[in-house]
């Protein structure tokens, strides 16, 4: 009996995607839509009961987000979901820092 050599070549499939990464995403108090956090204004409530707006999103807390939008900003007023979010209350401060946050990169409207 003969014995004949197999040859088999074999093909590696290389494919390695890095950039595939998966984004955070937190749904705004205002529209209900999930976004992406970054692009998402924070608003935590401090372990100490304080509110504040946190910009960098690692404040430690409970956080509430927000699109960087009026329209989103009147809809969470309107309907109290930052207050329900934080289950605490807003003091008026905190909505009109938010709104001249809106304003800094918005359109001035005087
Ligand atoms: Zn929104």
């Amino acid at each position: 009996m003969r014995f004949g050599p197999l040859d088999r070549s074999e093909q590696y499939g290389a494919c390695d995607d890095e950039m595939v990464k998966k984004i955070p995403m937190r749904q705004c108090t205002g529209c209900r839509e999930m976004k992406e956090k970054r692009s998402l204004i924070r608003v935590v409530r401090s372990p100490e009961g304080d509110i504040t707006l946190d910009s960098r999103g690692k404040s430690p807390g409970r956080g509430a987000y927000l699109c960087p939008d009026p329209v989103c900003l009147a809809k969470a007023r309107k309907s109290r979901a930052l207050e329900r979010a934080l289950d605490t209350a807003i003091p008026p401060e905190i909505y009109e820092a938010l709104a001249a946050r809106l304003q800094e990169g918005g359109v001035g409207d005087g």
